[in-house]
């Protein structure tokens, strides 16, 4: 039996339409039930733990953030199962990305904080003079490199995106689909190796499937933890390419931790903050609940230059790389 706990305004995660939204309480946990006029009722289980769930639903405390996803290509060279990223390297631009435009957008957006995203940022030829530009013709202070750790194996590179402004990197640790042994995760090792030469601090994510893909992250991290400074541990949801091979909650990964008594809520209902080997860590999930994100997430530049709430934007991004009709 479910009853009935919220109404909410959501997205459809097909076809991108706000639409309303019903959080459900079963025995099972907390459901959220959409209806798309096109792709019909969709339920999905948010959170296995109800009491988890309120807690961070019911808390009015949260601070809007004050950092800026800023999308400088869409093109890749990686082809993960979860991309919300169009992600094939020969693809044209659907926007103006000039150092010129992406001057504009980040000076009128006036964030602290600019995650340089893609797509991959370092396919782009030019990003050292686009980090020069940023930081010199716009009042940001802290200027991130979202990467998939492939091109910053060069460290002559990453010592040029380093001294052209870029203050830290964001790599991912885990990444479903690539092996731990295998090339991929080679390379963004060799990257963090690179960094660590350069004391160039690290932002970590691992999108995990399972409780069991954390412990060879936190490895690293423990090798690595002079220059990682933030760690994030996101659950995948079915949002991506195809459908994950498994799902976790973030009550279930906290108390896989063993933090169930020692958590603080995050900086948005749908996360949860705990230390990780003395680092700040994010436990996160994506939920589509657009009312409540609105104005707690970070926000996202979108290919047509509009500006909406970070995960809702990389959800409707996905949904339009997706639809695209590329000729080639
Ligand atoms: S998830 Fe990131 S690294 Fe992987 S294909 Fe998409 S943009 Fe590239």
């Amino acid at each position: 039996m479910r009853t009935f706990y919220k109404d909410t305004l959501s997205t459809c995660h097909r076809c991108g339409r706000d639409i309303k939204g019903i959080f459900w309480q079963s025995l099972e946990g907390i459901h959220l039930e959409t209806t798309c006029p096109i792709h019909g009722i969709d339920l999905e289980l948010v959170e296995t733990d109800v009491a988890f769930f309120r807690k961070g639903y019911e808390y009015e405390g949260y601070s809007p953030m004050r950092y800026l996803i800023l999308p400088v290509t869409y093109r890749c060279n990686l082809s993960c199962k979860y991309c919300y990223a169009h992600s094939n390297y020969t693809h044209p631009l659907p926007a103006d990305r000039s150092i010129a435009r992406l001057v504009e957008i980040v000076a009128a957006a006036d964030c602290p904080t600019v995650n340089l995203a893609g797509g991959e940022p370092t396919v782009r030829d030019d990003l050292p003079e686009l980090l020069v530009a940023l930081k010199t013709r716009t009042s940001v202070k802290r200027l991130c490199v979202v990467t998939n750790g492939q091109n910053t194996i060069d460290e002559h590179y990453l010592n040029t995106l380093h001294d052209s402004g870029m203050d830290f990197l964001f790599l991912p640790l885990y990444i479903p689909g690539y092996a731990s042994t295998g090339t991929v995760i080679g390379k963004v090792i060799t990257s963090l190796d690179n960094a660590y030469r350069l004391r160039i601090p690290v932002w970590v994510q691992a999108a995990v499937e399972c409780v069991g893909q954390i412990a060879p992250v936190l490895e690293i991290v423990d090798k690595y933890h002079k220059i990682i400074f933030s760690i994030t541990i996101r659950s995948v949801r079915p949002y991506g390419r195809t459908e994950p091979g498994g799902m976790v909650h973030v009550s279930e990964i906290i108390r896989h931790l063993g933090l169930e008594h020692s958590y603080d809520l995050g900086n948005h209902p749908f996360n949860r903050r705990v230390k990780l080997l003395g680092r700040t860590t994010k436990v996160s999930s994506w939920v589509n609940d657009r009312q409540k994100l609105d104005p707690y997430d970070a926000t996202y530049v979108m290919h047509d230059d509009t500006i909406l709430p970070f995960h809702k934007g990389m959800l409707l991004e996905d949904i339009y790389f997706k639809g695209q009709k590329w000729d080639c």
